[in-house]
């Protein structure tokens, strides 16, 4: 029945509810002022597909439903899901008061649940490309193949901050600093779009709040011990990024602080989160995380309670949804929940239905449906996967490759692999090996590569190798896995099979070049030294072609390290500034040739002034594209090092503020926040990321060379500035 065709006639039977042309605000008070208290509870539950049928979504108005870990309609294709959509839509609509449901999934790398469709690297990837404008513009992507199969809400981006790489989830981070999720936070907006009600956009979620990726020994759902300055410095300056991107809801993380799950606090939730960072979209539990809070399996009366009045406003309640909305109806009835939290759980939820439109457009936009896993997708893909690339050894120029006349030897469990490659949350949750979906295999690409009078042969064992070929690939590393299952206590290297095909290629005397695909730094300095070349490929995802556009040269690396690779897994925890000698430093990443030429920045310094946590440095290299750089409040500054003024050439920034409403003015002065003013532009925005006006100065210094850049900011404080060059 699921897979029914809708009905959309059904939905005539409400006008849209209640009059559009009014301001959300006044159209969400007034469907509140009708919603009975069931009405109310429906909106804050959100079972899982597979529990739940179009009759349940009808009786028990449900306001939200789930596709976790890959659960997918059968047949599992575009047309499908949104058939499956929009079936569940009227069933929604087909209520008293008419209210559309959100559809929620996890696209986070591409919408990887569904068959066919494009498969993005995960984000430890992008977090090597430093290209904000990437995860924007692949944020679009997977905001309009989303929209294809109806869906109206992504659970991502995650913006953990792994800190050690034992975690299973390392690679659902874009970096082990602050910074680095900060900056490509820009996926929020490639999510979102203009306007949420723009078509082709969805709801995006920023998770798991709050330190997700700094518990104790890396382990899944564990304990981040830390002081609660320190929690601010490290895990929480993304989400106030997100915010300040306007992100529509939060995930809480399954975690604990200090030995309290997050999904029973309070502080964190409200007072930390909605009140003083002021986040008006709503949060939602993660799957069953209500259930932990007691340590005890299932939930109780009393974590239920603790949940919503934490200020959890929607509950990821897989199956046993029909026990969480009659426990949560008896605490409400008994005044342990007050009915002023559930209205506001309301007011946050129903603010984004209609700041999406779903109200006046419930149904699928078909017109989205074709472009799961197009082509103008899979090209944005490449280049993500060239960009992430990241080079870390290339001893006599082994790379890159000679396209034409050349023998290449390929082997490699991953080398003609599109699971391994796309790693975990890739149409199953757990991910897996083998021919799972469509796309480019690494091999696949170095085939399509190849010049003329080059033969490229492939042995996964690298069995039939001998000293004719000039230059052996073997593509080894992790197979698929997801949260606690890829945690790695132990032993964090390569296995035997992958060290035994590594040998073979050896024992022939070519040089051999290893292609790393894992979703993390891997325990491998012993075995460096005996290696010509070493890429860092992480989970690239179908479009295994960038690999190869790498490999040849036809693009040369820019990648740059999102981690710190450590010299062996006792180590870990091991992070940037911690002391520890690494393998590879953070930031570290090699090309061909001559360095690229470089915009005027090489370091840029923020200093970071949030008031509650005093005064940060933030360091970040810069490989041009943009940079989110701080916050920054009156009489505060941030700062440019290493600006390189040229004799004739201006140096052009452009700034941008986000959050409040008002004007102000940003003076760029020359080597120390009291210096002379060497620009000046006036900035104004009505509130929220996209109300700021941009503003370009041209910095012309009467002093060429190498100086310090000050921006000073006169106005209504607490923004963020985010800067392009
Ligand atoms: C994960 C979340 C995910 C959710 C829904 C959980 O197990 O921790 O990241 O969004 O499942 O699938």
């Amino acid at each position: 029945p699921e897979n029914a065709p809708p009905a959309p006639q059904a939905l005539l039977a409400h006008e849209p509810y209640p009059d559009p042309s009014l301001p959300v605000a006044t159209r969400v008070s007034q469907i509140l002022a009708k919603m009975t208290l069931d009405e109310k509870l429906g909106q804050m539950t959100q079972p899982e597909r597979a529990s739940v049928s179009n009759a349940d979504v009808t009786n028990f108005y449900i306001g939200s439903v789930l596709s976790g870990g890959g659960s997918a309609p059968s047949p599992n294709n575009a047309t499908s899901w949104a058939n499956m959509y929009d079936a569940y839509q009227n069933a929604a609509t087909n209520t008293r008061l008419g209210i559309p449901l959100l559809y929620g999934i996890d696209a986070v790398h591409g919408h990887n649940n569904v068959f066919g469709a494009t498969i993005f690297p995960h984000n430890i990837g992008l977090g090597a490309t430093r290209n904000a404008n990437l995860a924007q513009q692949i944020g679009r992507a997977v905001a309009e193949e989303v929209s294809g199969t109806g869906i109206d809400w992504d659970f991502a981006p995650c913006l953990c901050v792994a800190r050690n790489d034992r975690w299973g989830r390392t690679y659902e981070s874009f970096g082990e600093k602050p910074e680095l999720p900060s900056q490509m936070a820009a996926f929020i907006t490639g999510l979102q779009g203009s306007s949420l009600s723009a078509s082709g956009s969805v709801l995006a979620t920023a998770k798991h709040y709050v330190g997700d990726g700094g518990t104790t020994n890396g382990t899944d759902q564990g304990n981040t011990q830390l002081n609660e300055a320190d929690l601010r410095a490290i895990h929480l300056p993304p989400f106030r990024e997100a915010i300040a991107r306007g992100v529509g809801s939060v995930m809480i993380s399954y975690s604990s602080w200090n030995g309290a799950k997050m999904h029973g606090q309070q502080y964190l939730i409200t007072n930390v989160l909605k009140n003083e960072l002021g986040f008006s979209g709503f949060v939602v539990s993660d799957y069953n995380g209500i259930d932990q809070i007691d340590g005890q399996a299932g939930f109780t009366a009393a974590e239920v309670r603790q949940a919503i009045n934490a200020g959890i406003d929607m509950v990821m309640v897989p199956t046993a949804w029909r026990e969480f909305i009659s426990t949560l109806r008896s605490e409400v009835q008994a005044g342990r929940v007050p009915m002023s939290r559930i209205d506001d759980a309301n007011r946050r939820i129903l603010t984004k239905k209609f700041e999406l439109g779903i109200f006046e457009k419930p149904l699928t936009d078909r017109s989205y449906t074709g472009t799961v896993g197009n082509a103008a997708h899979r090209s944005i893909a490449r280049q993500a996967v060239r960009e992430s690339m990241v080079l870390l050894k290339n001893a006599g120029n082994v790379l890159p490759l000679a396209k034409a006349n050349n023998k290449i030897f390929v082997a490699g469990k991953s080398a003609d692999n599109i699971g391994n490659q796309s790693g975990g949350w890739t149409i199953s949750w757990q991910g897996s090996s083998g021919n799972i979906t469509t796309g480019t295999t690494i091999l696949q690409g170095i085939r399509n590569g190849a010049g003329a009078g080059t033969t490229v042969t492939y042995n996964q064992s690298g069995s039939g190798i001998d000293s004719s070929y000039k230059v052996a690939i073997a593509v080894v590393g992790e197979t698929p896995y997801a949260e606690g299952a890829g945690d790695r206590p132990n032993d964090m290297g390569l296995d035997s099979a992958d060290l035994n095909t590594i040998n073979t290629l050896r024992n022939s005397g070519v040089p051999v070049v290893v292609v790393l695909v894992s979703g993390r730094p891997l325990d491998i300095a012993s075995q460096v030294p005996n290696w010509n070349g070493l890429v860092a490929a992480w989970l690239p995802g179908t479009e295994g072609a960038g690999v190869a556009d790498v490999l040849y040269g036809d693009y040369a690396p820019t990648g740059k390290l999102p981690m710190t690779w450590m010299q062996s897994a006792s180590q870990q925890p091991i992070n940037d500034g911690d002391g520890k000698p690494s393998l590879f430093p953070f930031g570290f990443g090699l090309t061909y040739g001559a360095p690229p030429s470089r915009n005027p920045y090489d370091t840029i310094q923020a200093e970071s002034f949030d008031g509650q946590s005093g005064i940060q440095t933030e360091t970040t290299t810069d490989t041009g594209g943009g940079q989110n750089i701080g916050y920054i409040n009156p009489g505060d500054s941030v700062y440019y090092a290493n600006v390189d003024f040229g004799a004739t050439s201006a140096v052009s920034v452009t700034t941008r503020l986000a959050s409040g409403a008002g004007s102000g003015t940003l003076q760029y002065r020359l080597d120390s926040a009291t210096g002379p003013v060497i620009a000046s532009t006036a900035v104004s925005g009505t509130g929220g990321w996209q109300s700021w006006t941009s503003a370009t100065a041209n910095l012309t210094a009467s002093a060429t060379g190498r100086h310090t850049v000050y921006i000073t900011f006169t106005g209504p404080g607490g923004d963020f500035v985010n800067i392009n060059w």
